[in-house]
């Protein structure tokens, strides 16, 4: 009967974490979506080559990111610098039409 009570109590418990848990885990999920550099800073030069490369700060496919890319050479924080734009700072999950798999 205690182990019937203890049961409730630890699932009466998990029912109330599972809220924050899943605000705690969107929040985690928002910041891995957010950019490692304001594009508004960025230079007239990078803006254009971002822009004739189709960049996207998000991509849209699972398999194609700048941290799976040839030309993507990582840093901390999932950000890291991208060969075709001149080294220009790319978050892993950006894209852009020039990616190459790595090999
Ligand atoms: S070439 Fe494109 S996909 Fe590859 S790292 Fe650079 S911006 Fe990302």
């Amino acid at each position: 009967m205690a182990d019937t009570t203890l049961s409730r109590r630890n699932l009466l418990g998990l029912a109330a974490a599972a809220p924050v848990a899943m605000l705690l885990g969107a929040g985690a999920a928002a910041q891995g979506a957010a950019p490692c550099v304001n594009p508004d800073t960025l230079p007239a030069s990078q803006k254009n080559r971002r822009r004739s490369l189709n960049f996207v700060a998000q991509s849209p496919d699972p398999k194609k990111s700048c941290g799976k890319c040839a030309f993507f050479t990582g840093a901390a924080g999932g950000c890291g610098k991208c060969q075709m734009l001149s080294g220009g700072i790319v978050s892993a999950a950006s894209v852009c039409d020039s990616f190459a798999p790595k090999g």
